[in-house]
């Protein structure tokens, strides 16, 4: 029997770019998975709150970017979530609630050097697999002995892959739009749209 596998996207998206798009399509690509679930985070405690808009919005854009693509979906399950979420308590959910099915916990390689930072990191490895897209100019041997390292520490399985160096961001996103510059090309099209209609990030 075939176990499907599955991507995962965690962010802030605020709001979604075409970095994310193109680095989950990348790695679905790459590592064969049959689908990408995007999942914006609730409250994200790694922020500072004033300058994240509501989930609700944030998942709205979201679910909008994935709309026409039927390898993507995008899940509600940390902003139903209430006070602060973790990667491990939504990648245990998953793996409790679909069996059958191999997840990937889809990050920038940056991430690599935090997560041991993050709450319980033992959980979300044995609950995952992680895909850590590298950019390119990347000092590659420190990221292998990361890799390594947090390999023999906790069992971890990660596959690292590269991912050439957009320069595009959500931050950068906003403070375009707050200077009254286009984000065109930059974001979808629909979700450009999206912003637009509802005023978002003008302050
Ligand atoms: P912000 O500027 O507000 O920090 P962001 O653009 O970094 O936002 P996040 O929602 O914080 O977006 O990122 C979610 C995930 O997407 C992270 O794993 C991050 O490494 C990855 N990511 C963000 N921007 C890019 C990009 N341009 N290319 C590849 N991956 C990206
Ligand atoms: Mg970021």
């Amino acid at each position: 029997m075939h176990m499907k596998k599955i991507g995962v996207m965690g962010g802030t998206f605020n709001p979604i770019h075409i970095g994310h798009m193109m680095l989950a399509e990348a790695a679905r690509d790459e590592f064969s998975l049959d689908e990408i679930w995007l999942i914006p985070t609730g409250f994200s405690y790694m922020k500072n709150p004033r300058d994240v808009l509501s989930a609700e919005e944030r998942y709205r854009m979201t679910c909008l970017a994935v709309k026409d693509n039927d390898k993507m979906r995008c899940l509600d399950m940390e902003i139903r979530r209430q006070g602060r979420t973790y990667s491990y308590e939504t990648m245990e959910e998953l793996k409790d609630s679909f069996p059958e099915t191999e997840f990937f916990f889809l990050v920038g390689a940056d991430c690599l050097f935090a997560m041991e930072s993050w709450k319980f990191p033992e959980r979300l490895f044995r609950a995952c697999s992680i895909i850590a897209a590298v950019r390119e100019g990347t000092d590659m041997p420190k990221m292998e002995r990361k890799r390594l390292e947090l390999e023999q520490r906790y069992g971890a399985i990660i596959f690292l892959f590269s991912f050439r160096n957009l320069e595009i961001s959500s931050t950068d996103i906003r403070e375009r739009i707050y200077g009254g510059k286009s984000i065109r090309y930059l974001v979808p099209d629909i979700v450009m749209r999206y912003i637009e209609k509802n005023g978002l990030y003008k302050y």
